[in-house]
């Protein structure tokens, strides 16, 4: 086993035994509802935004297997206290990486620990369970009421 695939073991393995920002928000400005039917991950992302546009805070609940629960958590660590149009660019960076699409050891990127979730392009069924929080927050900030859905 190579060592980022140990310290991807470890770090899914700690976020999902404590996940972080796991809470819900009784004064979220933005949140949203999504469900992974090919799995049953099933989370709800809340986000806080300022006036200028800078999440102030963010925070999931809901149930799913380990990777959504620790991916979940990651994105709240790693999303707070940054801007809307940050957020785009690092949701767009990391569903592409995730794809295969999109190599952030060749090219510059706002991923920073995200990058450890490179190794699920591997498994393809994987794949939705890692971005399914991620499309939840975008699903979050373009308020669809409706909640989203990895199908
Ligand atoms: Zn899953």
């Amino acid at each position: 086993m190579s060592y980022s695939n140990e310290l991807y073991q470890q770090v899914i393995l700690d976020h999902n035994r404590k996940p972080r920002n796991f809470r819900e928000m009784p004064n979220a400005t933005h949140f949203c509802h999504g469900f992974n039917p090919l799995c049953g991950d099933d989370i709800t992302v809340y986000l806080d935004v300022d006036k200028d546009n800078v999440i102030q805070d963010v925070s999931f609940t809901g149930s799913g297997c380990a990777i959504s629960k620790a991916s979940s958590s990651l994105m709240t660590v790693h999303l707070k206290g940054k801007k809307i149009e940050e957020s785009k660019v690092i949701f767009d960076e990391f569903h592409k990486m995730v794809l295969g699409e999109f190599d952030p050891g060749k090219s510059e990127n706002h991923l920073g620990k995200l990058t450890l979730f490179m190794g699920v392009r591997e498994f393809p069924s994987r794949i939705k369970c890692a971005s399914l929080s991620w499309h939840t927050m975008i699903g979050a900030l373009e308020k669809k009421a409706e909640g989203i859905t990895t199908e």
